[in-house]
């Protein structure tokens, strides 16, 4: 009988109860102890879970008090010199610290930094080498994990990420590979003591293998392994996820480990090539229940599928979720928020291990054909590329900016904000009223307009020349349209980790979208009512709001980020009918939805672009088209960029360094349209001075010619407090005035 497991459980606690415990922690509200006890509970649950669920091994060594990558660097030594004071006495402080710059204990230090795990949500803490780096083996933390599933019954598969990609995720040397050597030994004595903790298997995540690797990093695999393989006295289950294997499945498989995990969500055609190259003493466990999303699996495709695969492999079959439940909600049980007609669609990482289960039975030999779900009739991504082959607006940069030079008569380096003002306590108060019903609508709708209101009237005061409204009316740069836009349901607990203690709750796109009205012309309709000067419109784009949504499995992607655009496409048409002149459409995800494999970039950017151009592909050439990214890699996206052909784009660029401002200022191949490099970081509550902000500019006016450059923060300034944001921006708008003379 094939036999099942997973890679990874989430370990925020059903109702969020590891994020209460470290917030608290971190507040000084409960001690340490507390602390500990809340993370136990958890564990012991999650173990309890696969248990109940009657999966073949528990899966564990997934905990992490804020990040697993985290866990790794102090399992093996890897903490930078800055973070050691008062580490001997406190090992927990020193992981926060890392972490977040502060612990209760040890004095605040700059974090190590953080960064999106693969194409997810996740994010974790930069490794940080150095030329001269060592590493030295303490697994006592994740031996006691150990210790502990055993002494509750548990037959453990403790999870470790692979040498290699732990190597590849860290930062600091040209070449992490030539900390092989030096890293190696530690994992071998890893795996000495797990076998001697009795761990009959260990799961080693290497998911750098579904990436373009160069050769050389494909070519440490098999010595790599073979030392491992050797050393370890439990058998290795190798596991990939997040992208096809291709050029490495051969490699994989050809390893000394004793099992491989691929992800057949992702890479489905893969499934059979790997049970013919699955060896005699190998397993194959097929990752089949979507680890990233939210719909019921549809069972009986992987029942046709996986029954030839369950008789030739038997016990050597394993099934599994595609990648760790980490990026998927924790347990439909406890969800209030939804209509039991939508609740019977989903399935959390709870009844994924269900699902488990119920394919176990159902590729036995012999057993009853699941009824098949009916599927859904749908447009391919190619058809939705080719209407999107002509997106393009109807005059080009060139005539545009004149048209709109003329109707707006900006000065010189044009000063402006990206979008958000500081969500008050008071305006969250106030929304929390309305949401629960404790007030009506008009009163909130009253006190909305009063926070615009006063919005305008501080940029006049501080004189910027491009006005926002504020968004005082969203919590959330998504969930606001997808409150309005029909196709979408919001959960009441669908909470996903995001980093640390920070958890999100992404729509679900359960149908086709549409827009039954306008969403935000009221409001913006309104803050141009006060004022002479322009008030940017302010949306968020598609491929935004698709990237961070749960998105049907039904239809491709593709298909919903057309819907959406043609919802938004009306929204820009209303917008600019009410006499709203420039419209910023923000693309802060346009890169989430990459592919991993560089392959699949042309088609992807291909819709995802072509969405963005077609909300905005009807506008008249004196409306300006603004958009906003942040926080990316952009270098490697540049073409895509320059094709959005927005004729503003504001970008963060405080905290990154000069080649990113490269990339944008080239000579060639550089943005061909206006843009407004971030000068200073939102993210830092202090207040940047004048002179800074002059120097600033006056850098950034050696590689942007003057009459391109716009003069902005980094991103929204929803998180800071009105005294911040008013003396900084009264900086930024001096600073500006300073240059422009
Ligand atoms: N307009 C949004 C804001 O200002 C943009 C947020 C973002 O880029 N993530 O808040
Ligand atoms: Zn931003």
């Amino acid at each position: 009988m094939a036999q099942t497991h997973i890679l990874g459980y989430p370990r925020i606690g059903a109702q969020r109860e590891l994020k209460r415990a470290q917030e608290a922690y971190w507040k000084g509200e409960i001690d340490q102890r507390a602390l500990l006890a809340v993370g136990a509970q958890v564990r012991s649950q999650n173990w309890q879970a696969q248990q109940a669920a009657g999966l073949t091994l528990t899966t564990m060594g997934d905990f992490a008090w804020y990040d697993q990558v985290l866990n790794h660097s102090l399992m093996f030594g890897a903490i930078p010199e800055r973070f050691a004071a008062g580490a001997a006495d406190n090992k927990l402080d020193q992981y926060f610290r890392v972490a977040r710059g502060r612990a209760p204990s040890g004095e605040p230090v700059a974090a190590s930094a953080m960064t999106k795990w693969f194409d997810t949500n996740y994010h974790y803490l930069v490794p940080e080498f150095t030329a001269d780096q060592s590493f030295s083996l303490d697994a006592e933390w994740l031996l006691a994990e150990v210790r502990e599933a055993q002494n509750l019954g548990h037959n453990v598969k403790p999870v470790i990420i692979g040498p290699l990609t732990y190597l590849w995720l860290g930062r600091g040397v040209d070449n992490a590979l030539d900390l092989l050597p030096k890293l190696l030994p530690c994992y071998i004595e890893l795996l000495e003591q797990l076998a001697n903790a009795a761990a009959q298997w260990v799961q080693i995540d290497e998911p750098i293998l579904g990436l373009d690797l160069p050769a050389l990093w494909r070519n440490a695999y098999a010595p790599t392994y073979e030392a491992l393989a050797k050393a370890s006295g439990s058998k290795l289950l190798l596991a990939t996820y997040f992208s096809p294997l291709r050029e490495n499945l051969d490699l994989a498989f050809g390893l000394p480990v004793d099992g491989v995990h691929i992800d057949a969500v992702r890479a489905p055609e893969e499934l059979v090539p790997a049970a013919a190259l699955v060896r005699d003493d190998q397993v194959l466990s097929a990752g089949v229940i979507n680890g990233r999303n939210v719909w019921r699996t549809d069972l009986a495709r992987w029942q046709r599928a996986l029954q030839p695969l369950a008789e030739k492999l038997g016990e050597r079959l394993w099934l599994s979720a595609s990648c760790s439940l980490l990026h998927s909600p924790v347990d439909l049980e406890t969800e209030t928020a939804l209509a039991d007609t939508d609740k019977h669609k989903l399935a959390y990482s709870r009844q994924k291990l269900d699902e488990l289960n119920a394919l176990q039975q159902a590729v036995k030999p012999g057993a009853e054909a699941l009824p098949t779900i009916a599927q859904t009739q749908s447009r391919s991504e190619a058809e939705v590329r080719a209407e999107l082959d002509n997106t393009w607006r109807a005059q080009k940069f060139a005539e545009r900016v004149a048209v709109q030079r003329e109707r707006w008569q900006l000065p010189q380096l044009p000063t402006t904000t990206i979008g958000s003002f500081p969500q008050t306590d008071v305006l969250r108060q106030v929304r929390k009223q309305y949401k629960s019903g404790e007030i009506p609508a008009q009163d909130y709708n009253d006190h909305l307009r009063a926070e615009i209101a006063e919005a305008i009237r501080r940029q006049e005061i501080l004189g910027l020349d491009v006005l926002v409204h504020g968004e005082a009316e969203r919590n959330d740069m998504v969930e606001y349209f997808g409150e309005q836009l029909d196709g979408f349901i919001h959960t009441g607990n669908g909470w996903v980790q995001s980093y640390g203690s920070r958890c999100v709750k992404p729509p679900i796109i359960a149908g086709d979208i549409s827009r039954p009205q306008a969403m935000t012309v009221q409001w913006s309709e309104y803050a141009q009512s006060l004022s002479k000067k322009p008030v940017k419109g302010m949306l968020t784009g598609p491929v935004t709001i698709l990237n961070w949504s749960f998105p049907r499995e039904d239809i491709p992607r593709a298909v919903s980020c057309l819907q959406i655009a043609k919802a938004l496409r009306q929204e820009v048409l209303d917008l600019e009918a009410a006499g709203i002149g420039i419209i910023q459409i923000d693309e802060p995800a346009l890169r989430e939805g990459l592919p991993l494999r560089v392959s699949g970039h042309n088609d992807y950017f291909a819709w995802a672009v072509g969405c963005f151009r077609y909300t905005c592909s009807e506008v008249k050439a004196e409306t300006q088209i603004h958009t906003h990214m942040c926080y990316s890699n952009f270098n490697s996206i540049m073409d895509a960029i320059v094709a959005l052909d927005a004729d503003v784009i504001t970008i963060e660029s405080a905290r990154s360094d000069l080649r990113l401002l490269q990339a944008f200022a080239g000579e060639e191949g550089g943005y061909p349209n206006e843009i407004g490099p971030g000068i200073y970081d939102i993210h830092s509550p202090n207040v940047p001075e004048r002179t800074e902000l002059v120097n600033r500019l006056r850098e950034l006016l050696k590689v942007i010619p003057r009459e391109k450059l716009w003069v902005n923060p980094d991103c929204g300034l929803k998180t800071r407090s009105w005294a911040e944001v008013g003396s900084a921006l009264l900086n930024m708008v001096e600073a500006a005035r300073t240059v422009r003379t």
